[in-house]
């Protein structure tokens, strides 16, 4: 079966496909249809966003449809940055943690967690959410992984210094995934 993998970031892309290779399903991307539309977030949830994207891709091609939504949690800051992770500074990668430093500077509570949820919409929505804990540190350190990566410490270690399979393997995005290869296997 063909499923439309509704992302146009690059590196879902590969990791989608390598978790669910060898399996009974043709995956295709918005680039193999040339389609570059972004289509606007404007849900209050990371599952009420996933669904707007993978419906809207749905409702256009006709083909069930994959999409995710994700991003940091800060219950010290009442759930920020949430669903405004990527543009809470109104900046890049870099702006955001200084962003979120200066807002927890006086904050002891430095608990976070990230979460994703994945939408397969094939006529109804199937929903597959992971979250991934850890703490906010006082200084950005590591130069892998991307977003809140530096800041985000898991055993004593920020994710920006954990290799991408490694990160992988805890991961938000990597545990939504999994259960969502896992539901797709049975098709
Ligand atoms: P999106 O789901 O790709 O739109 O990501 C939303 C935003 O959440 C990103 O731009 C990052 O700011 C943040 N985010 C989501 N996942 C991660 C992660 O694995 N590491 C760091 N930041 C993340």
């Amino acid at each position: 079966m063909k499923i439309l993998l509704a992302t146009h970031n690059e590196n879902k892309v590969l990791e989608i496909k390598r978790l669910i290779e060898n399996k009974n399903i043709e995956l295709i991307t918005l680039s193999d249809l040339n389609d570059n539309e972004e289509v606007e977030e404007t849900g209050s949830t990371f599952d009420e966003n996933a669904l707007i994207k993978a419906k809207h891709f749905f409702n256009k091609y006709n083909i069930p449809t994959i999409a995710d939504d994700s991003g940091l949690v800060v219950p010290a800051l009442h759930g920020a940055p949430g669903i405004y992770s990527s543009r809470y500074s109104g900046g890049n990668d870099d702006d955001n943690n200084k962003f979120l430093l200066k807002n927890m500077a006086n904050i002891t509570d430095r608990s976070a967690f990230y979460s994703c949820t994945i939408c397969y919409f094939d006529g109804l929505p199937h929903y597959f959410n992971g979250k991934c804990y850890g703490t906010i540190g006082y200084e950005e350190v590591g130069d892998q992984g991307f977003g809140y990566d530096p800041l985000f410490y898991i055993d004593n270690r920020s994710l920006a210094q954990y290799s991408m399979d490694e990160k992988n393997k805890i991961s938000h995005r990597g545990i939504a995934l999994m259960k969502c290869t896992n539901f797709l296997r049975q098709k």
